[in-house]
């Protein structure tokens, strides 16, 4: 029996967002601890399969564009098809749109909502379904993830639908958590603080909000998408199976000041 309990050997993730930062980083992550990656997104995480694979471990793009739910149940499949039934999911995929609230348009809000939490919702729903019945087979237990936010606590300013959305993946974490505790799924999600990655190259950019950020995390610098990774390993895996309902800060400190 193995007795390392962050072991993922022979475990299926599904990362969407894996092409680059905080869902590149997950994805290295799990699979380092040993898990095969479905790297799901637009852009091809050709990238990402490289470097899993010279981890030794499998890895398969599952090309796919969750601006709408259309391609949940081929993920699904597709991952069953190329490495077997889904065990870990991370919702990773997401986008951010600014605006004052005034001004605040009715497709930005769409594409954030539909990206970030409706496609979030329906694969926990298609991820969990599998989950469900592994756990009645045989009492594997399954692993969601989901990416929060800062903003699942905090309003924040010019994002209206990005914090909505991210308010919603805390909340959807925890009524999933409930439904599903008893039935073999764990459900719990990451709030990131500030990552450097493409989504934030533009504040990294400007020397006086990057000063201000700077400065008002405890930590003293920017979080790299490889911070993520303890975290993701944790929930992934069995050392995580009392834990449900959970939002994990990985924040330098941010919320904490
Ligand atoms: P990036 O912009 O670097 O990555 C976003 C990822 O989401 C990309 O892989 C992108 O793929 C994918 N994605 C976006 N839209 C779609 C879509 N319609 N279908 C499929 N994939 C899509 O951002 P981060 O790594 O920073 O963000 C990852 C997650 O972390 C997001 O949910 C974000 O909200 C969250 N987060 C980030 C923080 C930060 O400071 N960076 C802080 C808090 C939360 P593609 O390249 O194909 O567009």
């Amino acid at each position: 029996m193995n007795s390392n309990p962050f072991d993922l050997a022979g475990k299926v993730a599904i990362v969407t967002g894996a092409n680059t930062g905080i869902g590149q980083g997950i994805a290295l992550a799990l699979a380092e601890a040993g898990a095969d990656i479905a790297a799901v997104g637009r852009s091809a995480a050709a990238e990402t399969v490289e470097k899993v694979r010279a981890q030794g471990r499998k890895a398969e793009i599952i090309s796919a564009d969750l601006s709408s739910i259309e391609p949940v149940e081929r993920i699904i499949d597709e991952t069953r098809e190329k490495l077997g039934s889904v065990e870990i999911l991370v919702n990773n995929a997401g986008i951010i749109r600014r605006n004052d609230a005034v001004d605040f348009s009715e497709d930005d809000w769409d594409a954030v909502m539909d990206t970030n939490l409706k496609s979030l919702f329906f694969l926990c729903q298609a991820a969990g379904r599998e989950m469900i019945a592994a756990y009645e087979a045989d009492g594997r237990i399954g692993k969601i993830i989901n990416i929060a936010s800062m903003l699942t606590f905090q309003g924040g300013i010019r994002v209206p639908s990005y914090t909505a959305s991210k308010s919603g993946v805390g909340g959807l974490t925890k009524l999933l958590a409930n439904e599903w505790a008893a039935k073999g799924v764990c459900v719990n999600a990451i709030a990131p603080g500030y990552i450097a990655t493409n989504n934030t190259a533009a504040l990294q950019a400007d020397e006086s909000r990057n000063r201000q950020i700077m400065d008002r995390i405890p930590a003293g610098r920017w979080g790299d998408p490889s911070d993520l990774g303890g975290a993701a390993v944790f929930l992934a895996s069995t050392a995580s199976d009392y834990v449900q309902g959970h939002i994990l800060a990985v924040d330098g400190g941010w919320l904490a000041r």
